[in-house]
């Protein structure tokens, strides 16, 4: 396989110029108790990569960049962290009342609406495309949507899947039937070389119900060659799925990305990779696709992920591990990770799991993602062993951005936890060690089935009681005083 391109990354330039770029729309309105952070990160593309783009598709580009900028207030101007039911819910409800009223009126807790209250004090939901109607149509994400769509349409590089899909994406956000749009989206074959999702998507910031989806977008240019390159470990991961699980696993598409662009609750969250769509209804019919960011990726993993797991780990388990082979074990656990999210047994848990939701969620995929990482056949077991590291001190870089991410630092917290106790692991002056690898991923096979049992038919009380058992981030005291 050759990835040796993707092992001298090129440094991500001009470190997120927050703020850079609102193109002389008004600054957003600072709420009361708001954070008005404006989420948008922005990365250069690579000098070749630029090089290689048309006319046309520069186009194309920059009217999508700029959509998905201006459609990031949507998010940063309703942030509002003071209470955890804003911005979608009214102040002082109860979470009974809301489930209440969705009894007679389902939209109440459909993830594409904003909950109020009516004059007489009945609760209403408004569709989110009404609720920002005039936002989205002040800020011209429309029309910069549909001149993407006419630019896509033109010259010997058209592509008129793309121009089919920006047109349903703008007539999604006047109607509300964003399902057309994801479809056009999913059922391509190829992958376009600039793509854009933008749209409600994902339900962290709903601290909440954990129900409702927030604007967010990302914008970037195909990259061919290390998506190709690595199609080999996506097959077989799911081909590890399918014949431990006998079922057949839903379409899954991959992208790697130089992304351009992320905004809103993606650029807050700092995502490196996601996966779309997030009913899993929708993943079922039309599969789902999920697009590893890579100067996010690279950034974090150069700056932040590899200096901690030097830090944290034995030096022994890591001794004499090179950075490139833990990047590419960083970079097979995030696919793995991400595929994670479309295998997910997803019976109901929003209604039924509510907060615990978002975090079970991301803990299940990290422990699917190492149990399967560690049976694909042809690798080197020093591979997963170092996957295993990278997951152990991440957590102590969730625990720092706790309040950014909150679900993360929980997930990781919990399989800490659950490994300390359950022996297999120890800190150690200040590292994590272990003795046997294989009796750790034996632990985390078992924690896999316990948390996949949650998912498909555990109860709220359930998760809380694995929460309350393992959530105790004392853990990280080891670390503090080094
Ligand atoms: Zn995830």
């Amino acid at each position: 396989m050759n990835t040796e391109r993707f092992l001298h990354p090129f440094s991500p330039q001009g470190r997120y110029p927050i703020g850079g770029g609102n193109e002389g729309q008004s600054a957003p309105r600072k709420l009361e108790g708001g954070s008005n952070e404006l989420y948008t990160r922005e990365f250069k593309l690579p000098s070749e990569v630029e090089a290689s783009l048309s006319k046309n598709q520069r186009k194309i580009l920059l009217s999508l960049v700029r959509a998905a900028r201006r459609f990031g207030q949507l998010y940063t101007e309703y942030d509002d962290k003071s209470d955890p039911r804003l911005p979608f819910y009214p102040l002082g409800v109860k979470k009974e009342r809301i489930l209440d009223a969705a009894k007679s009126n389902p939209e109440i807790i459909s993830p594409y609406t904003i909950v109020s209250r009516s004059e007489n004090g009945v609760l209403v939901a408004t569709p989110m495309h009404k609720f920002y109607q005039d936002k989205l149509k002040t800020l011209g994400i429309l029309d910069l949507l549909k001149r993407a769509a006419d630019a896509a349409g033109r010259g010997k590089d058209k592509d008129i899947k793309l121009q089919r899909y920006l047109k349903a994406k703008a007539k999604a956000f006047e109607n509300g039937d964003y399902e057309g749009a994801e479809r056009i989206w999913l059922e391509r074959e190829d992958e376009p070389i600039i793509d854009i999702a933008i749209g409600f998507y994902d339900t962290y910031s709903d601290r909440f119900l954990g129900i409702k989806y927030s604007a967010e977008a990302w914008v970037g240019v195909l990259d061919r060659q290390l998506t190709s390159d690595t199609q080999w470990f996506s097959d077989s991961f799911l081909k590890w799925w399918q014949q431990t699980t006998r079922r057949s696993a839903p379409r899954a598409k991959m992208r790697i990305e130089h992304t351009r662009i992320q905004s809103g609750q993606a650029a807050r969250y700092e995502w490196s990779g996601n996966s779309l769509p997030c009913q899993s209804g929708w993943r079922a019919a039309m599969g789902s696709k999920f697009t590893i960011f890579k100067p996010v990726f690279v950034d974090k993993f150069l700056h932040q992920k590899l200096p901690n797991l030097r830090d944290l780990i034995d030096t022994r388990k890591i001794q004499g591990i090179t950075d490139s082979f833990v990047k590419l074990a960083t970079l097979r656990t995030h696919i793995a990770h991400e595929i994670g999210h479309s295998l997910v047994p997803s019976e109901n848990i929003q209604q039924r799991l509510q907060k615990h939701a978002a975090w079970l969620k991301e803990l299940y995929c990290d422990l699917l993602a190492l149990t399967g990482y560690r049976r694909v056949k042809g690798l080197n077991l020093r591979e997963s062993e170092i996957a295993l590291a990278m997951l152990l001190s991440e957590g102590y870089l969730e625990y720092q951005n706790q309040r950014k991410r909150p679900e993360y630092h929980k997930k990781s917290t919990i399989l800490l936890n659950y490994l300390l106790e359950e022996g297999s692991i120890r800190v150690e002056e200040g590292h994590f060690t272990w003795e046997d690898t294989e009796a750790v991923f034996k632990g985390i096979a078992s924690l896999l089935k316990e948390v996949q049992k949650m998912l498909e038919e555990g109860k709220f009380s359930d998760v809380q009681q694995l929460h309350d058992k393992y959530f105790d981030p004392t853990i990280y005291r080891h670390f503090l005083m080094k």
